[in-house]
């Protein structure tokens, strides 16, 4: 239902937990946030945002991370079917919005892999895939995982291994990038990002990020880059 992520000089935590409050009008059933710091830590609960404030522990450091306001499609709404999902190896983190339609498929298949599926989601399949993936950067893995993915995303993705990076993709749902001072947001709303960044960049179907402290890159399925800009966008005071 509600992405918001961030990578710059900041603590992320209350960053994402901020942007998830404002947007709670688009209605939601549960929130997490991932930050990534010396480790990857994930927290999620079913319930408003301020239950999930509450839910964080005190050391919950990481300066990139990224958060989900879920509305459930595929499974009920409980603490673990929230985002972000995690890889079985505990480096991946993913939240998203949209619906895998061969999430059926995709589950069997992984399941036969030896993989143990913790929730009921769909989304679940986008974490272990990128987690399995052998491609050596993560805008292969990414880009691996979604070519065997048929559904509609927005997807933020953090890799405990490239921590100095964000890579997020849209296809059928909304995906922003806001370019801040020294800092970086993506969203699915610009109602996330906006006390931050007026400056943004919205992603096309087919299209991926790699978001980074200091700035962005924008390039499709195939690897190939796109031209994709950040403009002023205006905003009603
Ligand atoms: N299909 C996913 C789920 O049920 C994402 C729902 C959403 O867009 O919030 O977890």
């Amino acid at each position: 239902c509600g992405i918001v992520g961030y990578i710059g000089p900041q603590q992320a935590a209350g960053l994402l937990t901020e942007g998830l409050a404002r947007l709670e009008h688009r209605g939601y059933d549960s929130a997490g946030v991932a930050v990534l710091g010396s480790r990857l830590q994930v927290v999620k609960k079913a319930g408003r945002v301020r239950d999930l404030v509450d839910a964080l522990p005190k050391r919950f450091a990481g300066k990139v991370g990224i958060g989900h306001t879920r509305w459930a499609t595929h499974g009920p709404a409980n603490d673990t079917n929230a985002h972000p999902h995690v890889s079985a190896d505990g480096k991946v983190a993913v939240v998203h919005n949209g619906i895998v339609d061969n999430a059926a498929s995709l589950r069997e298949r992984l399941t036969e892999a030896g993989v143990e599926l913790v929730s009921d989601t769909d989304t679940e399949v986008f974490a272990h895939l990128i987690g399995l993936s052998t491609a050596d950067n993560l805008e292969a893995k990414v880009v691996d995982a979604l070519s065997q993915v048929e559904g509609t995303w927005g997807l933020a993705v953090v890799h405990a291994d490239f921590p100095d990076r964000m890579v997020v993709a849209r296809n059928g749902s909304p995906l922003i990038v806001g370019v801040g001072d020294g800092e970086m947001y993506v969203a699915s709303d610009l109602a996330a990002v906006v006390r931050h960044t007026t400056t943004v960049a919205h992603l096309d179907d087919g299209e991926l990020a790699t978001v980074t402290a200091t700035g962005f890159t924008t390039f499709r399925q195939d690897l190939t880059t796109t031209t994709t800009t950040a403009r002023e966008v205006d905003v009603d005071p």
